[in-house]
This record gives structure tokens, sequence and C-alpha cells, in this order.
């Protein structure tokens, strides 16, 4: 049996520091976060070859007391907690009282600093966490400490360091990441003696963000609204700005930058259907909840958080960007190059004609009657995720557009889906497209206190015509407008059925389809009944891979029924490991894609005045289902540009 015996302090360090300074950057985050916590106002970093050999981080906060400045490097020495209920209610950066004793114990320290009040300051140097020098010294309020041979003592950790040019990115990536976490101080930080951040410290996150991420992120959303007791200010990408990658996501909680898959996945859910696959919306978001709903002790480097109320925390990020997201505009810019060629259209030509259908037609006056009154009876969805859509349904009344509308009968319900707990669960633990309720409640927002930013007061539009049967041209003010008539009756549709979150209506067959497809498809196709059934089709099993297909959409034609049910068994097929929800939206994509018109047909004229009125007054029509827009922009000052007036 090997005796037992207690650790020394010099390895309890050691192993400490091995959880809290893996790497030059964790050591820049601690030393920052303490300067925050002393109320520096003005914070210097500055680093020699990748700060292995050489850190300094310079504040003017409040200095540490000569007597305390020892103590300070002592492990679980803090001056930020007292008793076990400060715990529960933590409001400083650093609270664990390990990260100095951590970080002095692989390397060697100077520290300098001094309080106001005091007329001398002190000087201490520490080898491998013991103190080897102290004296009184003269030096300005504040602490100035420096750290030289990270991990001289530690070679094994030593062998983990990437290239300078790795580790110095890494610091420059925590030094970002402070900035933008406390705008209301300003950082500079120097790597080998040159400049590479300043920002203001004036308390306005616009300003940081600029110095941090440059004129690019100029043109991100503001956000701001309060839910319950939480509030969210920040800035997200345009669906257009998306980008290929998470890495311009920041989330800090509490001025903490944190990682958390409930705050992604809150984000992202804002941007459902909006976005091109493979595309991730950019933000730096800061979210403030009580210190006493949320646990910040979860992670050595505090850099993950558990909260109490977590369908709150996510609905305070999902209805509050949803909201900026809906009150701007965002219809990108015909793109000219500098020498325009007047035989390259600025816009893409239609592809071959394809055949008119006829499901598009104008409303009888009889379905016009109906449809009204089945619109003013319906149940309104919720104020604010679902307003644009009953908004636009209503408005719709008036338009000629056909809209068979399935009449809801049940009560909403006024809750929200637990869409928190799908986003989370493990893809093995969700259940199979077949458990998919065929009518998902709708999305009812309980009311939060939004910021609306008011939209500019708008001129009158008049329709221009068509281009290549495909765009409409449309003029408003010094703005023209390209809509593409495909896209935005794909997004109305689309809107219309997921608003309905009903069984679609559909049209009886007088002499059933027969669909033949794989064993695989028609299996999937045959497991799924329920499923199609709200989305309009019954099949029947015929055999031989066949299936006799009775009913199907009432936009859909015939001619569309193989090619959609192909693209619906192939998408279950790959939903077995999506999500519900997500399922659920594919497959109203495909059936808002078949039964929309389509490029290239003859549309009348009342009908895509009908679809430019809705794309002109709707704030939630701005993409297709599948990401790509539906309108863009060309201003009167472009054209003028091109044709040399200006
Ligand atoms: P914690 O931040 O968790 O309290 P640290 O080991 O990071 O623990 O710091 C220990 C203590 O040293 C802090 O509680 C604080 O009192 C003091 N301290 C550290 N850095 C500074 C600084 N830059 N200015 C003033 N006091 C500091
Ligand atoms: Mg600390």
């Amino acid at each position: 049996m090997p005796k037992i015996i207690q650790l020394s302090p010099h390895i309890a360090n050691l192993i400490a520091a091995g959880e809290v300074v893996e790497r030059p950057a964790s050591v820049i985050k601690e030393l920052l976060e303490n300067a925050v916590d002393a109320g520096a106002s003005q914070i210097t970093v500055e680093i020699r070859e990748g700060g292995m050999t050489f850190m300094r981080v310079t504040d003017n906060g409040c200095g540490i007391a000569p007597e305390d400045a020892p103590t300070a490097f002592l492990r679980h020495a803090t001056s930020k907690l007292r008793s076990a209920e400060d715990l529960s209610a933590i409001s400083t950066m650093g609270f664990r009282g390990e990260a100095l004793a951590a970080i002095a114990s692989v390397s060697r320290i100077d520290l300098l600093t001094k309080t106001a009040g005091s007329v001398e300051g002190i000087s201490l140097h520490l080898e491998g966490g013991t103190i080897t020098e102290q004296s009184e010294a003269g030096c300005p309020d504040g602490t100035t400490i420096i750290v030289r041979d990270l991990f001289f003592n530690t070679p094994a950790r030593m062998k983990f360091m990437k290239s300078d040019t790795t580790e110095a990115a890494r610091i420059a990536a925590v030094v970002q990441q402070q900035a933008l976490a406390h705008p209301e101080v300003a950082y500079r930080f120097l790597k080998d003696g040159k400049q590479t951040l300043s920002t203001p410290g004036n308390g306005d996150l616009s300003a940081a963000i600029y110095c941090v991420y440059g004129r690019e992120c100029s043109k991100m959303i503001p956000v701001k609204s309060r839910w319950d007791v939480y509030s969210l200010t920040g800035f997200v990408s345009k669906p257009t700005d998306a980008r290929p990658n998470r890495s311009l996501q920041t989330f800090f909680v509490n001025n903490r930058p944190v990682r958390s898959a409930l705050l992604v996945s809150a984000l992202e859910e804002a941007y459902r259907n909006q976005l091109m696959p493979g595309k991730y919306p950019a933000c730096v978001l800061h979210l403030q909840v009580p210190a006493n709903m949320v646990d910040v002790n979860v992670h050595p480097a505090k850099i993950e958080v558990n909260f109490l109320n977590r369908s709150g925390v996510f609905d305070c990020i999902h209805y509050g960007v949803l909201g900026a997201l809906n009150k701007t505009p965002d219809r990108p810019q015909v793109q000219f190059k500098s020498a325009p060629a007047p035989s390259q259209p600025a816009v893409k030509p239609a592809e071959a004609p394809a055949k008119k259908q006829d499901f598009f037609r104008t409303m009888t006056p009889q379905e016009f009657k109906s449809f009204t009154s089945a619109v003013s009876q319906a149940p309104k969805p919720s104020p604010l995720a679902a307003a644009a859509t009953a908004a636009a349904v209503e408005r719709s009344a008036s338009a000629p557009l056909r809209e068979p509308v399935a009449m809801p009968t049940i009560e909403r319900q006024k809750t929200i889906p637990p869409i928190v707990v799908a986003v989370e669960a493990p893809p093995a633990a969700q259940e199979k497209p077949e458990a998919t309720p065929p009518a998902e409640p709708v999305v009812t927002a309980p009311e939060p206190e939004q910021t609306v930013l008011s939209m500019p007061a708008q001129a009158p539009w008049r329709m221009v015509g068509e281009l290549y049967r495909s765009y409409i041209l449309v003029e408003q003010g010094e703005e023209a407008y390209l809509i593409d008539k495909h896209a935005a009756h794909e997004r109305i549709l689309f809107e219309k059925l997921k608003a309905n979150q009903e069984a679609i209506s559909s049209q009886s067959l007088l002499t059933p389809l027969p669909y033949r497809t794989s064993a695989e498809a028609a299996g999937i196709l045959l497991a799924n009944k329920k499923v199609l059934d709200s989305l309009g089709f019954e099949l029947e099993e015929f055999g031989d891979n066949t299936l006799l297909v009775r009913q199907i959409p009432m936009d859909l034609s015939d001619g569309d029924v193989a090619d959609a049910l192909d693209t619906l068994a192939a998408q279950l097929l790959a939903g077995r490991k999506e999500a519900p929800d997500t399922v659920r939206d594919n497959l109203l994509h495909t059936v808002a894609c078949k039964a929309a018109i389509k490029a290239g047909w003859k549309t009348d004229d009342r009908e895509l005045e009908a679809l430019v009125k809705q794309v002109m007054e709707r704030e939630d029509l701005k993409y297709c289902p599948h990401g790509r827009p539906i309108c863009i922009t060309l201003s009167k000052k472009q054209l003028e540009k091109q044709f040399r007036r200006s």
C-alpha cells in the first residue's frame, strides 16, 4: 500500500496551472480579467516571441497594497470572495484566487504596483512561485505584471506550444475578446514592439467592434432587447453577410466571454430558413443575467457557464435577434464590375422556359370570398415571431393570389414549443421522423420588451415590368428592385404553410397516379404516411416498389408529383439524423418550391403585382427558404455612375 500524503503547495499550484494556464494566451486572459476587476480604464498588453519569453500587462486600476502583494500569489488568495454566499452572486471576473499562484508557479514574475492612497509602491520578483526579491518602489498608480520564460520549469508542457506566430495570434484573439467584453476599457496591444490594436474605451460597443474587426463588421445589425430578467445588446450579421464558420460568434454573459451551445443554437434559430447551407451568422452579443441565475464556477478557466433558466435565456436571444433581423431591410445591391460590360446583364438570364401550369391562377369570386372569411376567422399568431406572417396573410386578402387556406380549427398553443430540448439533444437521442407531430404548435412568442428600430417612411412603389420572365422590376423613389418571382412566391407559400401549421389542403386525383421508385424510397414514404398526410399527400402501396398517389397538395400540379416525392423521400432518408423541426421545414421547403411559379413561366401582371405587394410590404420576405435573396436593389445613383452622369 503506498502511503497517502498531502501534496505540497508547489505541486498543487503546478496541477492548477495545468488547468488554468494552458498557454500564453490563458495567462493574458487572467491578467486582463484581474485588471478589469481592479477597475482599470486603460490596459496595455505587450508580448514578445508569442509571449513565451515576455508578456507585460499594465493597468491603471486600484493597485495592491504593499502588505497584500505577497498574499496575492498564494493559492486560494483573493480579495473578491469572502463567504460561501458570495459564490452564488459573483459580479467580478475572477474569484477563484488561483490564477496568480498558478501563473507564478510556472514562470518568472515581476510585479510593480501602487495604490492611489500611498506614496510608495512595491516591487516583487518571483521564480517558480517563490518570492526572491521584494522592495519598495516608486511607480504610477496601478499594476504592472511581467511574466517571463513561461513553462521554464515544466519542459513537458513547453513541448505543446505552437510557433510564436500561432501563440501570438491566440493572445491577440484574447485581447480582442476582452476589448469586446469591456468596451468601457481602452485596450492597447503591442506585439514585438508594434501596436496592432487600440480601442477607445468610450463604452461604445460598435466602436470596439470596428477597432477589432474593421470596416467589414460595420454593417452589422444592432440588437437591443429585454426579456424577463435578461437583457441582450450587441450586433449580429445580416443573413447576406453570413460566414463559412462560427469563428465570429462571440457571446458574453455578464461581460464574461463564454462558450455555450445553448447560446449558439438560440442565435442560429433566429436565422432559420434564411441562410444558405453551410453558412453561419456572426455576432457580438452581450447577455446580462442576474448573478444568482447563472453559475460561472463550472470551468477552471471560467469559459463555460450554467444557466438556471435555460429556456428563458434561449428565448431572450432567439426573439431578440429575430426582432432585430425583421426590423432591418436586407436587399443586396446589384454589383457592377468597375468597367461595365454592356453585353453582360447584371442579373442571370432565365433558364430554359418551364412548361406553363395553371394552378397559380387568379382567384374566382367564390374562392376570394371563402378565403377572406377564412382569414378573418383564423386565430392570430403571436405578435412577434409570426406577426409579419399574420399581417401579410391578412393583407393578401385583397391580392388576386389564389390562397387555398387550410382552416385552423384547434385553438393554437400559447406557449413556445420546447425548441431548447430538441436543439441540444444528441442526434442519437432524437426522435425518428415518423414521430414528427403532423401539426406542431405555432411559435407563439411571449412578449418581450423589444426596442423597435423604426423603418424610414417609404415612397410608393410602381411595378415596371418583368425581365426574362423571371425578375420583376419595381421602382420606388430613387431605388429600383429586381424581385425573383420564383423565390418570392416560394417564400410566401412556405411562410403560409408554416403559419398554418395544419394539414395542407389537398386535391383528390380523379385517377390515382402510379409512382415508381426504389425499394428504400417506397419504404420510407410508406413508413411516414402520417407526415406525408399532413403535407397533403395520400399514398397507397401498390407492390413492386410502386405507390399509388391518390391526393396531392392543392398547390402542386400532377407533373411535379414524382419530383416532389423523390425529394421528400430523399429528405426523409437524410432526416433520420435530424431534428424533427428541421425535417418538417425541409419538407415544407420542397412543397413550397414545387408549387411556386417558376422562372420562365408567363405570369399574369396582376399576379406579379400581388407578389410585389407582399415583397415590398412584408418585412419577413427577404430570402427564399434556401437562403437565396428574393430581392436585390439597383439605385439611381448606381446607374448614373455607370452612365458616367455623376
Ligand atoms: P482572483 O482574480 O480569482 O481573485 P488571482 O489569483 O487572479 O485571483 O488574483 C489574486 C488577487 O490579487 C486578486 O483577488 C486581487 O486582489 C489581486 N490582484 C491581482 N491582479 C491585480 C491587479 N491587476 N490590480 C489589483 N489587484 C490585483
Ligand atoms: Mg483573477
